[in-house]
């Protein structure tokens, strides 16, 4: 479904991503872990095309997306999420996702009142999601594990096939934790393609079909997670800060 080849982002002379190539099977979870620094987020980034590669290519369904501008890789059916969420404080979540709904996005400060047929989308997915309880909470009561459940319901307003979840779990607390895991396994069960940066090797080893591990911009395993475990080249790169 998405592959990646040779992908490369040098900013100066760091090369961020140097020469990455991995692809992400259609149906399956799909984890890119590594240490800090290894070029995670700035492939993330250049596969939503939300940063433009300095070369190689990204293909979704067998068509080349890494020219393309993010609004269109979203219509082809890839979404994303960021560390941060994106989440407005002052809206109500159900506002939040509508607001943030790509290419038809409800821009509350200029019209009065939302779209009802995005306001009935929003609230099917709130509930697909078991989160209705959330509709009505002001952006700035959230805690953060609920900006990241606000952030997957507004993912899927764009309809995705695919999605990007930049550590969905990144600062969470452990009650959430359990929850955010059964939304991303709900949602692959539901046919979405999901691709994941996480630190969280629980979450990694529970959850992934499949992991691929960056280091130093490069990809250095590539296999089922109780493989890569194993991997003397992966434990090297964790235990030695590579
Ligand atoms: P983490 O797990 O800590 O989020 P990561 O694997 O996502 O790390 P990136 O954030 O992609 O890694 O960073 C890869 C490298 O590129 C790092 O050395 C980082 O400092 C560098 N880098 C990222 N963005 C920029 C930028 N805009 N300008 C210069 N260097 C950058």
């Amino acid at each position: 479904m998405l592959t990646v080849t040779n992908l490369c982002k040098h900013f100066g002379g760091i090369r961020a991503v140097d020469g990455c190539s991995f692809t992400a099977e259609a149906g399956k979870i799909t984890a890119l872990i590594g240490p800090n620094g290894a070029g995670k987020t700035t492939a993330f980034n250049c596969i939503s095309r939300t940063m433009a590669p300095t070369s190689g290519e990204v293909w979704l369904d067998g068509g080349r997306i890494d020219h393309l501008r993010p609004h269109e890789i979203t219509a082809k059916g890839l979404s994303r999420t960021f560390q941060i969420s994106r989440n407005l404080a002052d809206m109500t979540v159900l506002e939040n996702i509508v607001c943030q709904a790509p290419i038809r996005g409800w821009r509350g400060l200029m019209k009065p009142a939302m779209p009802p047929e995005e306001v009935a989308k929003a609230e099917g997915i709130l509930e697909f999601l078991g989160i209705s309880r959330l509709a009505h909470e002001d952006g700035a009561n959230l805690s953060y594990g609920q900006k990241k459940l606000m952030d997957f319901a507004a993912l899927l307003m764009s309809d995705p096939k695919i999605i990007l979840l930049d550590e969905p779990a990144g600062g969470v607390n452990p009650s959430l934790l359990e929850e955010i895991i059964g939304h991303i396994r709900k949602l692959n069960e539901a046919g979405l393609t999901v691709l994941i940066v996480e630190h969280n090797m629980d979450l990694i080893m529970r959850l992934s079909h499949r992991v691929v591990v960056m280091a130093q911009g490069q990809v250095i395993a590539d296999g089922p997670p109780e493989m890569v475990r194993e991997d003397p080249a992966v434990l090297d790169a964790y235990l030695g800060g590579a």
